[in-house]
């Protein structure tokens, strides 16, 4: 579509960062031309209706807070460990060297709440599995998760089952 044209031209491969041997899709070009950004708001903000919108630190915030904006919902901040200041729940993933914790408020979600859940991009999956189950912890229904850009060849979509999976883009 022509959307994801837009998006495509508009995200930047960074080779070697954060580490060599990997190449990076930086969406900072795409943030920062008005239109692309708003058409971008716009449709995530069409996907679905729902009480609250998680955003994953840290572009998740970038793309997740005008979408809850723009739908009249709430926003909810899904964080790496240690930075939300109250009680919350956790949830560990393995990565390739060691491990990763996500929380979220223990009293973010009103139980049953609908949530969309917003990162920008979808590689190994292991983020986007910590949340969902973060989310469903915390009393939430997860209505949809949706990214940017989906790195296929991680298959991250595999440790998603059963979770509606919306990408702009697919490479
Ligand atoms: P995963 O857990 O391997 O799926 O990695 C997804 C998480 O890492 C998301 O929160 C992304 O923001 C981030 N991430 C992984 N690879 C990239 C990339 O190439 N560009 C931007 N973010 C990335």
């Amino acid at each position: 579509s022509e959307l994801s044209t837009t998006i495509m031209e508009r995200i930047r491969d960074v080779p070697d960062y954060p580490q060599p041997g990997v190449l990076f899709k930086d969406i900072t070009p795409l943030l920062g031309d008005p239109v692309a950004f708003a058409a971008v708001v716009d449709e995530l903000a069409g996907l679905h209706d729902v009480d609250k919108i998680v955003g994953i630190e840290a572009r998740g915030f970038i793309l997740g807070a005008p979408v809850a904006y723009r739908t009249g919902a709430g926003f909810v901040p899904v964080r790496k460990k240690g930075k939300l200041p109250a009680p919350t729940l956790a949830e560990s993933y393995e990565l390739e060297y060691g491990t990763a914790t996500v929380e979220v408020h223990h009293d973010a979600f009103t139980p049953g709440d609908r949530v969309l859940i917003v990162d920008d991009v979808l590689a190994t999956g292991g983020t986007a599995a910590a949340t969902v189950e973060l989310v469903r912890r915390a009393g939430g229904e997860v209505v949809c998760f949706a990214v940017l850009m989906e790195l296929a060849f991680l298959k991250g979509r595999e440790r998603l089952t059963g979770v509606e999976i919306r990408s702009l883009v697919i490479v």
